[in-house]
């Protein structure tokens, strides 16, 4: 059996991996590379093998990064079927049509103003290709087997992160009647965090593949209730709009349980807040909807007939008329509306807005990438652009760095430390390859094995 890295080698995004046996091939997620230009290039080179001879895919979570590629692959021939949990199929019913109509704009804007290579630019792939992909995916419990190939089987395990989020461990039959396991840990998830079980602790295998995004980093340690009620009564205090950017699955539903609970215990004023974004309403229902994926306290909350994510003072705009009225809203308030970087949607509407009053606040809830609107915020630019108009920042703008939905360098540990058996070889993936050279050390420290650090194009080959 072969592996080979396409992608989320060495960096964050375009996880795929190539598993070859005599007679079978799959991906292990199917992703699109995010970013700058030159990692989103990385997406229109071609796959060193046919898609239509793909057997499978396996996806261990929704995330564009782990699935966005899958339309341009059934673009390219491939027929399925794609195996993931049945949270991450009806996730992927949302995300993936919506990936292809950013493709379909970012095509028709390329034309536009004419700034692309290609002539006329074409999109990654289409609407038609998503809704294709789609009909592929087959929806497979947790810890279920499931039969790929004669000799070949995998199941999956929760692993927090985001709703349907899953580790998948592949067992292959060797020579001698004996068994190899491959263990993908996709994106582990942290612990103590609302709404979804906990992370399940890496059982052991014999290859072990693990993601290092915060591979060199720990979380900031402050309390993110605290935090976030200090914030929101200083921003209620000004009398203005809180405006809060933040991705529509996950973190939406991550500040919707705090602002839940601070209300209800009286931490900050039952203030209204209204959830603007199409794609944060459908995810939320999702959310309350996959009720086997509740922790205990989430549990509790609906024995009581309570859904902390959908509390009572919560207003959903669907339709952009209604989105439009909230221009005119007085404070105080919450709008809560994506992107969480400011990089498009609704979000940017309500800044345009809003930030050249100084009674309103903007609060960032994420990470801020470099080139992004919501990072230039946050370093204090006293003026932005947003749709080709210069609009002064007068507003308040804030950031709170403890929301995070990857387990940091010592969550990994404690994910790994609980294993029944040691793997014998071990790779690092999805990290920045310095932060990948720190949590390697760290893992020789704590458990004396020394992982690899592969390369996209690098091949790996189980040991007999
Ligand atoms: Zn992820």
């Amino acid at each position: 059996m072969k592996i080979t890295v396409l992608g989320a080698g060495r960096c964050v995004t375009g996880s795929k991996y190539l598993l070859q046996w005599k007679g079978f091939s799959m991906l292990l997620d199917c992703g699109l590379f995010q970013g700058p230009a030159e990692n989103r290039r990385r997406n229109w080179k071609p796959l060193p093998f046919p898609a239509h001879r793909l057997d499978a895919v396996v996806l261990t979570h929704a995330h564009i990064d782990h699935t966005g590629y899958l339309p341009r692959l059934v673009r390219q021939g491939f027929r399925g079927p794609v195996y993931c949990t049945p949270p991450t199929r009806a996730l992927l019913r949302v995300l993936l049509p919506d990936a292809a109509h950013l493709q379909e704009e970012e095509a028709r804007y390329a034309n536009k103003e004419g700034y692309s290579k290609h002539r006329p630019a074409l999109p990654l792939f289409r609407l038609a290709d998503a809704r294709a992909a789609l009909k592929m995916l087959q929806p497979i419990p947790f810890h279920e087997w499931t039969e790929l190939h004669p000799g070949v089987r995998f199941r999956f395990f929760r692993q927090g992160h985001i709703l349907g989020a899953s580790a998948a461990a592949l067992e292959t039959k060797v020579g001698g009647g004996g068994r190899k396991t491959v263990y993908f840990s996709g994106d582990v998830g942290r612990y103590g965090v609302p709404i979804l079980k906990e992370p399940e602790p890496y059982p052991g295998s014999d290859i072990l593949f693990v993601e290092t995004t915060y591979g060199d980093r720990l979380h900031d340690p402050r309390d993110p209730y605290e935090v976030l009620s200090a914030e929101i009564n200083e921003a209620v205090k000004r009398g203005g709009i809180l405006l809060i950017p933040a991705f529509a699955v996950d973190r939406t539903q991550e500040i919707l349980y705090m602002l839940s609970e601070l209300m209800a215990d009286g931490d900050v004023p039952r203030v209204p807040i209204w959830l603007d974004s199409p794609m944060g309403i459908e995810t939320t229902t999702l959310y309350t909807r996959f009720t086997s994926e509740h922790d205990v306290e989430m549990r509790e909350y609906f024995a009581e007939d309570q859904n902390p994510i959908f509390p009572p003072n919560l207003k959903v705009t669907r339709t952009t008329t209604e989105s439009k009225k909230l221009n005119g809203m007085p404070g105080p308030g919450i709008i809560i509306s994506a992107s969480g970087m400011a990089t498009g949607g609704r979000i940017l509407h309500h800044l345009k807005q809003r930030l050249s009053d100084a009674r309103n606040t903007v609060l960032f809830v994420g990470y801020q990438a470099h080139g992004t609107k919501g990072r230039r915020l946050v370093e204090g630019e006293e003026e932005v652009k947003i749709h080709g108009q210069w609009i002064p920042v007068k507003a308040h703008v804030s950031s709170v760095g403890t929301f995070s939905a990857h387990a940091d360098a010592q969550e990994l540990i404690v994910w790994m430390e609980r294993r029944e058996r040691d793997p014998e070889q071990v790779y690092l993936i999805h990290g920045e390859y310095e932060a990948q050279q720190v949590f390697a050390a760290t893992v020789e420290k704590e458990f004396g094995w020394k992982p690899q650090i592969p390369e996209i194009g690098e091949e790996i080959f189980l040991r007999r």
